[in-house]
């Protein structure tokens, strides 16, 4: 089956196709750090994750490049604030934000080019948009993108550059331009920089933010590559700007497929370190929300709809996992080693197919919630094949390939699921007599068992 994205480009649903086949080539712009990231940030995140898991189960190659914002007007400024160096500032952010993301079960990009280690090349982009006639340098010493010299402007937001609105937000720059909606390429130094800068043809300076997406994401994926993400506050200017740049300098196509997750919002406000809403991952945990439990509550929407934020989602998080685990730990007790067939349910099609239209995971948590609910039934009333018990693991190990909501389960030894399994059959038989002479064996073994609704369920006595 086709899978098709959302390309906000083309404004609509398109079937997605590598330029390579087989292969994907990502970028993703991560995180400016200047602050601790928080979950509205991790939202975009964990949609990043989500796609890239996505693709890696449709059998592509993938090859992520996520970028480390490691200079701009708030690394600067703050490291100047808090008097340390801005490399000082930017590592303690980076380790954060990567135990973050380790603890979160995000898989880890290929690549995180730091912006600092990649000012030869913005530099060198530049001076080949300047050499093309795409760029001019000011009297004070930065360079700027001439809007005027790329025709295309504006493909990716579909903006019209005479609307007054817009011109009114790009206006806001202190520096001298040919023209208001000209933005900075390379910004000169001045006083409130301190010591933060870099020599360059231009003399000293730094890069503007755009300028370092453009360079590191050619850098590491070529001229021309497949998809390019961020949260929707990065459409405008950010990648829109980016495709100027990149286009003028390398006179080739930039990006097929732009990516943009939507907000996550408190009581309908955009979460954001301006306004002060906002949750770290740390203050999660020490809410009791699990790696899993953030997860399933930032996935729990499709990226293309606002999600507000509350803890009290910690509970509806909570419920559903246990519903699935509970789930899984009913099937791996009904398990017949001797049984190697897997049929795989027809839900799994349907499920999948959700997932490749736009990945819309509030439909493909339905029909897999749905299967469960059915399932549950058929196993209350011992109407199963075991093939069907493999079948449902196997759609249950393919599920958490892709979400991570399932934490790792406890490690219970084969000679125990062999005595529940025993003991599960003969509950079937109404054998109540067996079925308690093995509760009792495994309550002698250390185990506990207790059963409910949805099967029986283990734990250690410990
Ligand atoms: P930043 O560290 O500000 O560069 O942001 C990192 C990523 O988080 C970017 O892709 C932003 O678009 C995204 N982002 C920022 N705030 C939110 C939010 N409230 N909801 C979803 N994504 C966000
Ligand atoms: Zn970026």
């Amino acid at each position: 089956m086709s899978t098709r994205f959302y390309n906000t480009i083309n404004r609509k649903k398109v079937e997605f196709e590598p330029i390579t086949p087989g292969t994907v080539k990502l970028y993703t712009c991560g995180p400016t750090v200047y602050d601790t990231a928080h979950i509205g940030n991790f939202r975009t995140f964990i949609f990043e994750d989500l796609l890239k898991r996505f693709l890696v189960f449709k059998g592509y190659e993938v090859y992520h490049v996520m970028n480390i914002t490691d200079v701009d007007d708030k690394t600067i400024k703050r490291a100047i604030t808090e008097e340390i160096t801005i490399n000082e500032l930017t590592l303690k952010y980076t380790e954060e934000f990567m135990n973050d993301i380790k603890s979160l079960k995000i898989l880890p990009a290929d690549k995180y080019p730091r912006a600092t280690d990649h000012i030869d090349e913005m530099i060198k982009m530049i001076q080949a948009l300047e050499e093309n006639g795409y760029a001019y340098e000011t009297e004070d010493h930065s360079v700027y993108f001439r809007l005027d010299a790329y025709d295309s402007y504006g493909q990716l937001t579909q903006i019209d550059l005479t609307q007054q609105r817009v011109n009114e937000r790009i206006i806001n720059d202190e520096y001298s331009k040919d023209n208001p909606q000209d933005f900075a390429l390379w910004k000169a130094r001045d006083d409130d920089d301190g010591k933060i800068y870099w020599e360059s043809p231009w003399g000293r300076g730094r890069p503007g933010w755009h300028i370092e997406c453009s360079a590191m994401s050619i850098k590491y994926l070529g001229n021309h590559f497949d998809i390019h993400c961020g949260g929707v506050d990065n459409i405008f200017p950010h990648h829109e700007n980016e495709i100027a740049q990149s286009v003028s300098a390398t006179q080739e196509p930039f990006v097929n497929y732009w990516m943009h997750s939507e907000y996550l919002q408190i009581h309908g406000d955009k979460m954001s370190k301006t306004l002060g809403n906002y949750y770290k991952i740390s203050d999660l945990i020490s809410e009791g929300f699990t790696a899993e439990e953030i997860r399933f509550t930032l996935l729990n929407a499709h990226y293309r709809s606002k999600l507000d934020f509350s803890l009290k989602q910690k509970q509806e998080a909570r419920t559903t996992i246990q519903r699935i685990t509970d789930f899984q730990q009913r099937l791996l007790e009904l398990k017949d080693s001797s049984e190697t067939e897997s049929s795989i349910p027809d839900e799994f099609e349907e499920f999948v197919a959700a997932l490749d239209d736009d990945l819309d995971t509030p439909k493909a948590f339905a029909i897999f919630f749905g299967w469960i609910r059915s399932m549950n039934k058929l196993l209350d009333r011992g109407e199963f094949k075991f093939s069907q018990i493999n079948g449902g693991l196997d759609f249950i190990d393919k599920f958490d390939d892709l979400f991570a909501i399932i934490p790792d389960a406890e490690s219970i030894p084969q000679n125990i699921y062999d005595l529940i399994k025993k003991r599960e059959k003969a509950r079937l038989k109404q054998d109540w007599k067996t079925a308690d002479k093995i509760r009792n064996q495994l309550y002698q073994e250390g185990w506990l068992v207790a059963d409910s609704p949805s099967g029986p369920k283990v734990r250690s006595k410990k």
